[in-house]
Parts: C-alpha cells; sequence; structure tokens
C-alpha cells in the first residue's frame, strides 16, 4: 500500500467527535468515556493529556483543573448530565474570572455540588471550536502545555458566553466569594 492509500484509508474511516468536532482515525477497540459527549477516539487523546500532567506535579497545579474543565463543558450534551456541565463551568468561571488558583477549585466545586438541589441546564454553545484537547496533546514541552491549556480553556469560556451571567449567578448563590 503506498502512503496515499493510507491517507485515504484514514479518511475513510474518521469519527467526528460530537462534542468538540475534533475527527481522528477510527480506533477498532477505544476505551469507554463514561457519559461525556465524546468519541472514543477524543476520549484517548484526553487520557494522554491527563498522563502527562499526572507525571508533571508542576503542570498539574498550574493547569490540571483547566484541563478537567475545559474537556468537561466543551463535551456537554448528549447524555452528559445538567450537574456535570454546570459544576464543571463554575470550574472555569473561578480560575478564569475571580482568579482562583486551581488548586482551590476543586473544594469549591464540591461546596457547590453538596449545595445545589436542582441543577440549571445550560444549552451547549454550536460547535463552533477554536481549539481542542489535541492542540494541548501535540505540545512537545510543560510549558507549552500549559500555554495551550490557558488558550484552550479561555477560548471554551468564550463559546459559552450566552451563559455567562446565569453560571455567574450559579457560582455567587452557592460558592463563597473572597476565598
Ligand atoms: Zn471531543
Amino acid at each position: 500500500m503506498t502512503v496515499g492509500e493510507g491517507v485515504r484509508t484514514a479518511q475513510q474511516t474518521s469519527v467526528a467527535c460530537p462534542g468538540c468536532r475534533l475527527e481522528m482515525p477510527r480506533r477498532p477497540a477505544s476505551q469507554g468515556h463514561g457519559y461525556y459527549n465524546a468519541s472514543t477516539e477524543c476520549w484517548s487523546v484526553y487520557t494522554e493529556v491527563l498522563g502527562a500532567e499526572f507525571s508533571n506535579a508542576v503542570l498539574f497545579g498550574q493547569v490540571h483543573q483547566l484541563t478537567v474543565d475545559s474537556y468537561a463543558v466543551q463535551h456537554a450534551g448528549g447524555s452528559h448530565p445538567d450537574k456535570s456541565v454546570a459544576v464543571h463551568l463554575v470550574g472555569l468561571h473561578l480560575v478564569l474570572e475571580r482568579s482562583v488558583r486551581p488548586t482551590q477549585v476543586p473544594a469549591l466545586l464540591q461546596t457547590l455540588a453538596s449545595s445545589v438541589r436542582a441543577w440549571p441546564h445550560f444549552e451547549p454553545p454550536p460547535a463552533q471550536w477554536s481549539m481542542t484537547v489535541f492542540d494541548v496533546a501535540v505540545c512537545g514541552s510543560a510549558s507549552e502545555h500549559a500555554e495551550a491549556v490557558r488558550a484552550w480553556s479561555a477560548s471554551v469560556w468564550e463559546a459559552w458566553a450566552p451563559e455567562h451571567s446565569r453560571i455567574r449567578d450559579l457560582a455567587n448563590e452557592h460558592v463563597g466569594y473572597g476565598q
């Protein structure tokens, strides 16, 4: 088989992620991804990125929370529960708009999760994403990785602009200010 044939074959068997629209070659056996509205191929890219963060303490502290929250809300819709989408949107809000340190976010989200009784539905934006987890996965160094996560999370948060005010309201009501 020539290289050209290989490319054609890959295109014919590519699959677009229903959440972030990332196109990846279809894999015959990929791991499951719970309830996220993601292709298994996209999910496997995400697990690679998580692996890089788990193996680098600085990277983990600086951007891991942004990665988790960005990936989650870029894969809303489908069977992804309102609670999970709302929690991760508030996570982005806390870091990007309130300058909360990423490592302080999990405790605040725990407060949120135990306080809210009825979770609001936030409508996912039309899938016009400028970046995906793939842009992070291809980074060669930790500093590039961190930079890519910051740009990716900012673009994801911006895409959710129509829901920003409702997300801020949810955070103001249930997460203590001045942390
Ligand atoms: Zn995806």
